[in-house]
């Protein structure tokens, strides 16, 4: 029997319309590559030239800005969605509002080598990338122009990836999206009702059901979400109550970083190297810390498709039930 589901923090509904054949090969998908290198990378160390100026780099003392020797860069995007330069001013058009496309597109590389997913890169490196993360986070803060840092990474064809190479990107808006702006409004009501946040409500009860729970450790907690929109959707948050990704301190990211990219190296173990995508999802720049709000990253593995009914309802249908996707990852041993 199909079961309705309600997300608690947004109120969306899914379907979980469990398919019994459903095991996890059992999603059509192309596996995203091993590690290969076809053709000019512009992302790969030596071709520095083939990207826009750094913004912002972790290298050797002795290497020189735009030349080799970095770890981790970040350049403009080449084909922005957003342009820095102007003023996001607001026009009407009758019933209309407008405002000029001003924004941040900025492109985190996050390996000299041509590695290709998060789960291909040393603890070490992905704790760098997720430092950047935060170091630009901070940076854009500065622009009174821009509200939101929307951190997110393609991997892989079937989930938007034009280059192989592994990259996230960071697009910097002068309004709030509307999903954070939905999670910012059930949260806030949650707060107001209950005077708790509804994120560490929800861990509260993952760890205590333990049937979602994907990876738990004394800082960390990996969970399919109840109201999973998409199979093996799994969501990371801290268990220490924080609103701004970009509060993150050291030793937090460390710990972060190992975890991390054991939920992704479960996710391409059970699936098959499936092409995915996360999301940083944290609470706008023009914000104190909030209590209501508790950030963490979504990670959707593409292995179905949005059609018809999705676009005209806003539910999703999911074959695979969270609680037996939660017991897949947790079989695959690292
Ligand atoms: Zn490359
Ligand atoms: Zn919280
Ligand atoms: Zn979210």
């Amino acid at each position: 029997m199909p079961e309705l589901r309600k997300d608690p923090i947004v109120g969306r509904w899914v379907i979980i319309a469990e398919d019994r054949a459903n095991r996890p090969h059992d999603f059509e998908h192309a596996p995203i590559p091993a590690r290969h290198k076809d053709r000019f990378c512009p992302f790969c160390e030596g071709n520095e030239h083939a990207t826009p100026d750094e913004i912002a780099a972790y290298r050797g003392h002795q290497s020189q800005s735009n030349g080799q020797g970095w770890r981790v860069r970040v350049v403009a995007n080449k084909f922005p969605a957003l342009r820095i330069e102007g003023d996001p001013l607001e026009h009407r058009d009758g019933m209309y509002d407008a405002m000029q496309g001003v924004g941040a597109h900025e492109v985190i590389i996050e390996s000299p080598q041509h590695l290709i997913s998060t789960s291909d890169l040393s603890d070490e490196q992905l704790c760098e990338v997720l430092w950047v993360y935060r170091d630009r986070l901070q940076d854009l803060k500065n622009d009174s122009r821009l509200v939101y840092g929307m951190i997110f990474k393609n991997v892989g064809a079937e989930a938007g990836a034009s280059l192989e190479h592994s990259h996230s990107q960071l697009i910097g808006t002068p309004i709030v999206p509307i999903n954070v702006w939905e999670e910012m409004t059930g949260s806030l009501n949650f707060h107001n009702q209950h005077g708790r946040c509804i994120y560490c409500d929800m861990i509260e009860q993952e760890l205590a059901f333990e049937e979602r729970l994907v990876m738990d450790t004394p800082d960390f907690l990996a969970f399919c979400p109840f109201a999973s929109r998409f199979p093996f959707e799994t969501w990371v948050l801290p268990k220490i109550h924080s609103s701004h990704y970009e509060e993150i301190d050291n030793g937090q990211v460390e710990k972060f970083s190992g975890m991390f990219r054991r939920v992704i190296i479960k996710v391409e173990a059970a699936l098959d190297r499936p092409a995915y995508n996360y999301i940083i999802h944290t609470a706008p720049f023009d914000t104190g810390p909030l209590k209501h709000y508790h950030w963490h990253i979504e990670v959707i593995p593409s292995l179905t498709k949005t059609a018809g009914f999705e676009w005209g309802t806003g539910f999703y249908i999911n074959p695979m039930p969270p609680e037996k996707a939660a017991a897949f990852l947790r079989e695959v041993s690292i």
